[in-house]
């Protein structure tokens, strides 16, 4: 089986292409430039591997192409988007590449995807959950986020939130107008922690939330701490439920919240200091994170089974990948 992965670079991605190599998937990625293709190649070191350019996930008809050359493509995993909050032009660099990067994502399987069965989606937590009115009470699969697109254009995170809730939207509404002959599933991600597929990642620029994890190590005491909490998912766990998304018949339709247990920039600091005492880093502390809300993913667990890496693995295998490596 062949399959088709877009933003093949991506932090999720490259895990999402090693479990699938190893279960022997053929896997045809999508990159914005030859140079992250022949990264890719390089590191995989598998003939099963190949990459299409896609320069702009915004153009009508971007993957046309791509999908006319693989007519062998039975699945395609459309993880591409911008995961960013730090960008002048919130419409134009955030929003609209992943609404209409979806959009046209779907268009083209639609219409060249000749043999394909099974879409999945890469979306968040943020779809789901009212992040940016502090959510309350227990919240599973079913739920929305009701944000406007008028609160999205107030800053980079209000834009991220916005630009995957509707991007989602977009997609369900593609498969109810359409009726294609294709089941969509989606992946709903909390925060991503965890280490590079490869150790040459770590240097240089990684994924938003690799950057702010690792910035705690260059904290000094008298810097605010990043103040983001909530529950956090693994990459590797991450990348399973993508491979059941489009595995498991009782994936179609659905929305699979993935999500491990409940972290606070300071519990991250104290299993840092527990697990790395040579580093100094900021001292952190051990309680309990409580949060205003509960995650319901029972759902999404049938699918995608209960067997999370926990925040204190996580978190080693991070930092250890990047101390060996810097
Ligand atoms: P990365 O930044 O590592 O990956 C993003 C991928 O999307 C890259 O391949 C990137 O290409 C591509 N991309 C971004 N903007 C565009 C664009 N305008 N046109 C074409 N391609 C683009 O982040 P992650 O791996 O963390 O994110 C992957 C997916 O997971 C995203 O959909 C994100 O929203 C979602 N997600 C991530 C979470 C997290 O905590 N990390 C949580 C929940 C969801 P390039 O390298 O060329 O920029």
């Amino acid at each position: 089986t062949t399959v088709f992965v877009s933003g093949a670079n991506g932090f999720i991605a490259q895990h999402i292409i090693k479990q699938l190599l190893e279960k022997n998937y053929k896997v045809i990625g999508s990159v914005r430039s030859q140079q992250k293709g022949e990264d890719l190649i390089k590191n995989f070191k598998s003939s099963n591997l190949s990459y299409e350019i896609i320069e702009s996930l915004s153009k009508e008809g971007a993957f046309d192409k791509a999908l006319e050359n693989h007519p062998e493509v039975e699945v395609f995993l459309h993880t591409a988007s911008p995961a960013t909050f730090a960008t002048e032009d919130l419409k134009n660099d955030l929003l609209l590449p992943a609404i209409d990067g979806t959009k046209n994502v779907l268009k083209s399987i639609k219409a060249h995807g000749k043999n394909v069965k099974k879409v999945v989606v890469t979306s968040s937590i943020v779809s789901i959950a009212k992040v940016t009115r502090g959510p309350t009470g227990t919240i599973n699969e079913k739920e929305w986020n009701d944000i406007t697109w008028d609160e999205g254009l107030q800053n980079g995170l209000t834009a991220y939130v916005a630009s995957k809730t509707f991007a989602e939207k977009a997609a369900w509404e593609f498969v109810e107008t359409n009726k294609p002959s294709w089941t969509l599933t989606t992946v709903n991600p909390v925060f991503v922690f965890g280490p590079q597929a490869f150790d040459s990642s770590v240097k240089g620029g990684m994924n938003l939330t690799s950057e702010i994890l690792l910035s705690l190590l260059r904290l000094k005491p008298e810097d605010p701490l990043p103040e983001t909490d909530g529950y956090f998912a693994d990459v590797r766990d991450v990348a399973r439920a993508h491979i059941a998304a489009f595995e498991s018949p009782d994936a179609a339709g659905q929305r699979l919240l993935v999500n491990s247990e409940e972290f606070n920039f300071r519990k991250i600091l104290d299993i840092i200091n527990k697990k790395f005492p040579q580093l100094n880093v900021v001292k952190g502390s051990s309680e309990k994170v409580k949060l205003p809300y509960v995650l319901d993913s029972s759902a999404s667990r049938k699918i995608i089974g209960d067997k999370f890496i926990d925040l204190e693995t996580s978190v080693y295998d991070c930092v250890k990948q990047y101390v060996d490596n810097n």
